[in-house]
């Protein structure tokens, strides 16, 4: 099989080139995913926390904003942004003698940086967990058996150091990344290692309650009303399918005051109907759809994402976009579901 999660690849083989990577270069650039996620910012932090506490010269760079809820973690402020500083970030590239890329794998998700990445006579790293990589790095670690790029990064790390690397900063960083990939290890690729890792993360002091709050208890009174309004007006539900989605138009979100990263999360929301195996939420932006997916089981919804709507990610969640109206694009996707509703009867 293709997508074959259960693979867990022998790291130790990467070391030693990762290594001296890291002490040949001289400037060192991290750079992580557009819209970075918990993920994305926590395993760009903790590599810097790392190479910071080895004396590399390193910066780093995010193609735009945090949202508000990773803006507190130590090093955040020290993140240069694409499209807030474009000259600088330019500059930041060409001057790189290394990139590493974190918690992606395809071009495309640099925005901006991609043209400016891939013009650059850097060497480039990738290290990720998501499926399917392209072939624009020189060094490719990339392992889908981990839950989290931070996961992955923190096994890497402790492999180079010869002993486990851990700061407090570190492990609120990798602590972020889990939490957030895992969805608080309710989904995702989590596994008995990842319960070790974490209690040594926990061991360094790092204030997990507080950690929590500052992650998921931060919502607006109309983040709340604008997922009781998707549930209750906007979320269809297809047993013959064991599908469910929601739609959200622009006219919804700006009826709520939508901010960056309200709808983060509804997408899961449906899975938790009985029955219900595969989920979708359509964002209406201003030219496109954007398309987010989840599974339970086999269904492979990166596959469903990359043959319709242009995207990828991983097996159980993904997302895409669509060039066309809300309800056209909707239109489309059952139309997708009906060619593919072998799956769920395999599934059922
Ligand atoms: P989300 O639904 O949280 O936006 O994205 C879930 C996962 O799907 C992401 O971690 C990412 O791997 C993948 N993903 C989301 N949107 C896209 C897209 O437009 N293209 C690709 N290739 N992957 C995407
Ligand atoms: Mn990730």
């Amino acid at each position: 099989m293709k997508n074959d999660v259960t693979k867990v690849i022998d790291l130790s083989k990467y070391t030693k080139e990762l290594s001296n990577l890291f002490s040949l270069s001289n400037n060192i650039l991290l750079i992580c995913h557009v819209n970075p996620d918990g993920d994305a910012i926590g395993s760009q932090l903790a590599l810097y926390q790392f190479l910071k506490a080895k004396g590399r010269n390193v910066s780093m760079l995010t193609p735009n904003y945090l949202q508000e809820f990773l803006q507190w973690m130590d090093g955040a402020d020290e993140i240069t942004i694409f499209i807030k500083e474009r000259k600088k970030s330019r500059k930041m590239i060409e001057e790189a003698d290394l990139i590493v890329m974190l918690d992606f794998n395809q071009p495309n998700r640099l925005g901006e940086a991609e043209d400016f990445v891939k013009a650059s006579s850097a060497k480039r790293v990738i290290i990720d967990h998501h499926l399917d990589p392209g072939t624009f790095a020189d060094l490719t670690i990339s392992d889908p058996s981990k839950c989290s790029t931070c996961e992955l990064l923190h096994e890497l790390l402790c492999n180079m150091n010869g002993t486990r690397f851990l700061n407090k900063s570190y492990a609120e960083a990798v602590y972020v990344g889990i939490v957030t990939d895992t969805g608080n290890f309710e989904h995702g690729a989590y596994s008995s290692r990842t319960f070790r890792i974490v209690a040594d993360l926990l061991e360094t002091g790092i204030e997990k309650v507080k950690i929590l709050n500052l992650v998921y208890n931060n919502f607006s009174a109309d983040r709340l009303r604008l997922e009781g309004f998707a549930l209750n007006k906007r979320m269809v539900v297809l047993p013959e399918y064991k599908t469910a989605y929601i739609y959200l138009s622009k006219d919804d979100l700006k009826e709520y005051n939508h901010v960056k990263g309200d709808t983060e999360g509804f997408v899961n929301l449906p899975l938790s109907i009985k029955g219900i195996y595969f989920t979708a939420l359509f964002i209406e932006k201003d030219n496109f759809i954007k398309l987010s997916f989840r599974s339970i089981g086999n269904f492979p919804t990166n596959e469903f994402a990359s043959q319709y709507f242009k995207g990828g990610g991983h097996l159980n969640a993904s997302g895409g976009e669509y060039t066309d109206s809300l309800s056209n694009t909707i239109d489309y996707f059952l139309k997708a579901l009906k060619e593919n509703v072998w799956r769920f009867e395999v599934n059922a």
